[in-house]
């Protein structure tokens, strides 16, 4: 009894010691610098560009509706030393900010469609980099209309580059670098797939989706040194994508559980709330299920279906348990559910696509 005494005695002692030393400016300074320089480290980050492998780091897994963590829609693409953005949801710069990942080395933004879940952060995206110190203007490629998006953009943050260049200089901001190059993409009528563009070893392809009465909506292929992964945007159920997906390694692609919309059409019906209820019901026509994507990647014999962009986000594992429901009856392996910081990687050396996270 008595040791116990002395001990739980000891312990509240080495606590307040540790309080009381913890209100010490001195400790508190060391502390900081401990987080600073961990924050400053962006080592783990830059080993990302290694010309080992093509990656797919996911920057926003989301959907339009509201969630705690996920941003919406954004997946970058590492390949040959620079990151390639293919969407900018709202909430997406920040994953790629609190994980270090070097501004300077973006290589171009490309747009799947112009939905707000999808351009949100252009400004942010493009003012970031210029500040972290790209060598050149921001390519921003996309189909019919990135010309008004750009255009937009740019207005609206005209006087943010202003104030920069005048508070840290031209010669660390010249404004001229700060620019965007809209990069607008003609999809052929048929539907097929067609080069969009090339930087150094890496090809990118886009090709047009489903997604109406959004149009142009455009899916994207990316190649590199023998490793390829496609992007599908926002699209229904799309024959086209087993075409574009042929021969790849990882096919990106959106999914809405049909069954968790109807049940939010319902309820909210129910609990009086039409307007809502009218939304739920017209969007299972413009995206694509869980299982309908499995089923493409099985036609396509892709070995790796990265899900995304997942609408409703699942908050738990029960959650993700109702909206995989079917998946593994139609394809038992080869399927992950993206979360922000999802990082793919795909050795150029060979061999399977490698699910993990990154999380410096
Ligand atoms: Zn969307
Ligand atoms: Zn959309």
């Amino acid at each position: 009894m008595r040791f116990i005494k002395w001990s739980l005695g000891l312990i509240a002692l080495l606590a307040l010691s540790s309080y009381s030393l913890l209100m010490l400016p001195a400790v508190q300074d060391r502390l900081i610098d401990k987080v600073i320089r961990k924050n400053v480290d962006n080592s783990a980050a830059q080993a990302l560009f290694n010309d080992d492998a093509m990656r797919l780091l996911v920057c926003g897994s989301g959907s339009p509706l509201p969630h705690k963590t996920r941003a919406r829609p954004c997946l970058a693409v590492i390949a040959g030393g620079k990151f390639y953005v293919v969407d900018t949801g709202p909430g997406s710069w920040n994953q790629l900010a609190l994980r270090r990942i070097p501004g300077e080395r973006i290589g171009a933004i490309l747009y799947t469609h112009f939905h707000s879940d999808h351009i949100g952060e252009l400004g942010e995206f493009n003012m970031q980099t210029w500040v972290a110190g790209r060598p050149a203007p921001l390519p921003v490629y996309g189909p019919a209309g990135v010309e008004r998006l750009v255009a937009g953009y740019r207005e609206a943050y005209a006087l943010d580059n202003g104030y920069r260049t005048a508070h840290h200089g031209a010669a660390l901001l010249p404004p001229e670098r700060g620019e965007m190059l809209a990069q607008r993409l003609e999809l052929p009528a048929d539907g097929h797939r067609v080069p969009a563009f090339e930087d150094g070893e890496l090809k990118v392809s886009v090709f047009a989706v489903h997604h109406e009465p959004i149009e142009p909506a455009v899916g994207y292929r990316f190649d590199y040194k023998g490793r390829s992964l496609v992007i599908s945007g926002d699209t229904r159920r799309d024959e086209r994508m087993i075409a574009a997906a042929q021969g790849a390694d990882v096919l990106a692609h959106e999914a809405q559980s049909q069954h968790l919309v109807a049940r939010m059409q319902a309820l909210a019906a129910e609990g009086g709330r039409p307007r809502i209820a009218k939304i739920f019901g017209d969007i299972p026509s413009y995206h694509t299920s869980p299982v309908e994507a499995a089923e493409l990647a099985n036609a396509a014999q892709v070995p790796l279906l990265l899900l995304y962009h997942l609408t409703p986000s699942p908050p738990n594992r029960i959650a993700e348990r109702v909206f995989m429901r079917g998946v593994k009856e139609m394809r038992p392996r080869g399927v992950a559910v993206a979360d922000d910081g999802t990082l793919i990687t795909l050795p150029l050396a060979g061999g399977a696509p490698k699910v993990g996270r990154f999380d410096p």
